[in-house]
């Protein structure tokens, strides 16, 4: 009798059909053909294209959104003093919903302390085996950068200060190395060296926050930053239409811009024009949330600082300032499109292909055989991305029913 079970079990193994959660079908977001993708032990196995337009399911299929500036989510704050594992592991799991597969937790200037405890807390979600796969490494913006009120945006004065390799080679390991980007000014004291340093180290060098001159740039450039964080925000309000440090940023070809394109904080044509300077290749997408994302309008105390949320974007009043965004990436690739008219597949590129080939993710941000299968399923309407399934390594972590 064991026999005949056992021999039943391997009968029944070997015409074993694969269901429909090994097989993905919909609308390639790269050319609209139809495509049917097979996923093996986490991993796309076989890609299969058609044009039996007749049986295309009206959804798209991309690859995982990924996003290297996100501050916080649903009310968890990564700069927090308050932050948990289960905390990121929430703000984790919302994010599956926004079509976000992986993402870099930023944490911002405040006291070295607290930078250090919560990278050590970021670095323990890192392992942990339900939630660890979407966080490939995490970003630091700050504190070294300007302190000059504009340029440091809503960064808190107190806690800036001029780099320092020890420092910052502490906190690094707090985060058990996990800092993968760090968001630096080029002009103040002894930024180029540790520019260098960091870029050495393994780490991307992103120009943000600063108020560097085309020299400073250079310089930064020369000693291997490769990135500005958020082009055209953490920037004053009233710049020399000459010397600013805009102009050197844009028209550096070494210099990748990351831009918020949630529709508030940069204006269509500011969109328009970096977008044309930099390219679909030199451009990327991110979301800078702040944890109020997701959470109800209102005055919002956020450490030491009260800021206001509305229902497309959070301000700092005190400093007449943004102080971040309220809207994951998704929102931003139907922006993206919508301000600048660009294909779907150049939007996708920017907010998932661009981010994966800068940090050599190289199993991630696109659908290719052999990639990780982090996809997403979704519809777009009036530039709208809803996602309807979301994909990690081949399971299912969303579904909108
Ligand atoms: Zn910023």
């Amino acid at each position: 009798m064991k026999i005949l079970t056992a021999f039943a079990f391997i009968l029944l193994a070997a015409i074993y059909v694969p269901n429909e959660k090994d097989t993905i079908q919909g609308v390639l977001y790269s050319d609209e053909g139809f495509v049917s993708i097979k996923i093996e032990n986490g991993k796309i196995s076989e890609l299969q294209k058609s044009t039996d337009l007749e049986t295309i399911p009206k959804v798209y299929v991309a690859p995982g959104l990924i996003d290297i500036q996100i501050n916080g989510y649903m009310g968890v704050d990564f700069s927090g003093p308050d932050l948990t594992v289960e905390g990121v592991r929430k703000a984790t799991k919302a994010l599956w919903e926004a079509g976000v597969t992986s993402y870099f937790p930023t944490i911002i200037t405040s006291d070295i302390d607290l930078i250090k405890k919560n990278f050590a807390i970021l670095a323990k979600a890192r392992q942990d085996p339900e939630i660890g796969i979407s966080i490939p490494g995490f970003h630091l913006e700050g504190p070294y950068i300007s302190p000059l009120a504009g340029f440091r945006g809503a960064h808190l004065e107190k806690y800036i200060k001029a780099p320092n390799w020890a420092e910052f080679q502490e906190i690094q390991k707090a985060a058990n190395n996990g800092i993968k980007i760090i968001t630096v000014a080029p002009e103040i004291e002894g930024a180029i060296p540790f520019i260098k340093k960091c870029v050495e180290s393994g780490v991307i060098v992103s120009l943000g926050h600063h108020n560097g001159s085309a020299k400073d740039v250079e310089l930064a450039v020369g000693a291997g930053a490769k990135m500005a964080t958020h082009l055209g925000n953490g920037c004053a309000n009233e710049i020399n239409r000459h010397d600013n440090p805009l102009w050197p940023q844009l028209s550096n070809d070494a210099i990748t811009a990351s831009i918020i394109a949630d529709g508030f904080h940069l204006r269509r044509e500011e969109v328009r024009t970096f977008y044309k300077a930099k390219g679909v290749d030199k451009t990327i997408l991110v979301s800078d949330a702040l944890d109020l994302a997701g959470l109800p309008p209102g005055e919002y105390t956020r450490g030491e600082r009260t800021l206001v949320l509305t229902p497309d974007v959070v301000k700092l009043p005190k400093e007449n300032v943004l102080a971040g965004a309220a809207s994951p990436i998704s929102k931003c690739v139907g922006v993206v499109i919508e301000f600048t008219g660009c294909s779907l597949k150049n939007a996708i590129q920017m907010a998932s292909t661009n981010p994966s080939e800068m940090f050599s993710m190289d199993e991630l941000g696109k659908i290719e055989k052999g990639k990780r299968a982090d996809l997403i399923l979704f519809t777009m309407e009036n530039d709208q991305m809803t996602i309807k399934k979301t994909f990690v390594a081949g399971h299912l972590v969303y579904e909108n029913k």
